[in-house]
């Protein structure tokens, strides 16, 4: 049985979780760097990118993720997550780093404030029908995409907000929150 992590260290654990036990993997918490070791996949979950960031090096857990990314980790970031994900961040607090693998540049909070947070059905070409519902909540938008990197998605204004490359997939907005499981299952076939 595939055994998926989802990052613990802040932000929408739970959401996370039930959708992955639902998808009928073996959900643990991961907060220390042994628990990486246990683990076929992980996802970031949305939250605080930068709160995550810090956190992660207070646990010790960044530099072997790191390592763990790059050496084939399947990993998925929705939000904060993506964030996390991207080799590059515009508008980051001072100092804020991410685990990178994903050869993108990230803007944060690209939609404004939480007040501007919003929900809007996504066609995402390689899941078909119906659109994704998907909840952008103070999101991040892709603003480049490296050559190594393909969008999965773009909102009508032309903004990416879904990309894969190899074993990793990130996400600007919510699934978990709408109920939408396609992404997460595209993730547990990557763990397979
Ligand atoms: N704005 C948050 C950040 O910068 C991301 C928002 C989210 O995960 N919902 O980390």
């Amino acid at each position: 049985m595939t055994t998926v992590g989802v990052l613990s260290l802040q932000g929408n654990v739970r959401e996370h979780e039930a959708m992955l036990g639902s998808l009928g993997a073996r959900v643990v918490r991961v907060r220390r760097p042994e628990e990486l070791d246990e683990i076929d996949g992980l996802v970031i979950p949305g939250g605080e990118s930068s709160t995550i960031d810090k956190l992660s090096r207070s646990f010790g857990v960044r530099e072997p993720l790191v390592e763990k990314i790059r050496d084939g980790l399947p990993v998925f970031g929705t939000c904060a997550g993506l964030i996390l994900l991207a080799d590059r961040i515009v508008d980051g607090i001072e100092g804020q780093r991410s685990f990178g693998g994903l050869d993108v540049t990230v803007r944060r909070n690209a939609f404004g404030r939480q007040s501007e947070s919003f929900e809007t059905d996504l066609a995402v070409p390689e899941l078909g029908d119906p659109p994704v519902r998907a909840a952008f909540i103070r999101a991040p938008v892709i603003e480049e995409l490296g050559s190594a990197a393909r969008a999965l998605a773009t909102l009508p204004g032309g903004q990416v907000v879904a990309a894969e490359q190899g074993r990793l997939l990130g996400v600007s907005f919510r699934p978990e929150q709408t109920g939408e499981t396609r992404f997460h299952e595209r993730f547990l076939a990557l763990t397979a």
